[in-house]
Parts: structure tokens; sequence; C-alpha cells
């Protein structure tokens, strides 16, 4: 547990109710400003109990934590989009292969073709003269 410090910005002192009748019971610890012993004119207003210190100090703690999964979320999520991306690229380069593969097979399809076409020309032509 992390020791408070007071409104002063010192180390707060840890103390034990003694006096009966007060707010608090004999025996509660609690935290207040150094200074209320050592120079009771300027000390400050902090005062916390032991019990609260602890209370908030872990909800602090969860504070910290939810903002250490928030940050590590969202650096998951830039390595997902990242990696996202990577499979974009990858996509992108494979769609150009398929591409540049279908337009090499169009010229072989046309060539081809036109090989057919001059063939079955040359047929006909030799059926007519024969
Ligand atoms: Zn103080």
């Amino acid at each position: 547990m992390k020791q408070p410090q007071c409104a002063c910005g010192l180390p707060a002192k840890r103390c034990e109710v003694r006096k009966p009748g007060l707010k608090h019971p004999r025996g509660t610890v609690f935290f207040n400003c150094p200074n209320s012993l050592s120079d009771p004119l300027n000390k400050c207003e902090f005062w916390i109990t032991e019990e609260e210190w602890i209370k908030r100090s872990k909800a602090a703690g969860r504070t910290a934590t939810t903002a250490g999964k928030a940050e590590r979320g969202a650096a998951s999520k830039a390595e997902g989009a990242a990696a996202a991306k990577r499979i974009d690229d990858d996509l992108a380069d494979e769609l150009a292969d398929a591409l540049a593969m279908l337009r090499l097979l169009e010229q072989k399809i046309t060539k081809l073709s036109a090989r057919v076409a001059v063939r079955s020309d040359e047929g006909e032509v030799a059926a007519r003269l024969g």
C-alpha cells in the first residue's frame, strides 16, 4: 500500500484515535497532515482513515488496471489492423498475379482462336477448291 500524501505534499502521518467520544472510535487508524503535530497553524485539512485509504488505493489500482487493459486493447487493435492490412496487401498481390495470368491467358486464347479461324478459313477455301 502506498503511503498517502497530504495536501501539503508531505507523507501523511499514520496515527490512531486516542480520545474517546470522537466521530471515529478509539483505535481507528488514520492518516493526517504531519504538520498537525509539529506546526498546527500550517496544517492542511487532510485526514483519512486507513480503511478508507486502502479502499481508495484499491479503487485507484483497479482504475490503473482498467486503463492498462484499455491500452493493451488499443495496441492489439492496432496490431490487428496492421495484420489486416498485411492480409489486404497479400490479397492485392494475389489478385494482381491472377489478373496478370488472366491477361496472358486472354492473349493466348486470342492468338489460338485467330489461328483456329485461319485454319478453318483455309479449310473452307480448300473445300471450295476441292
Ligand atoms: Zn498537510
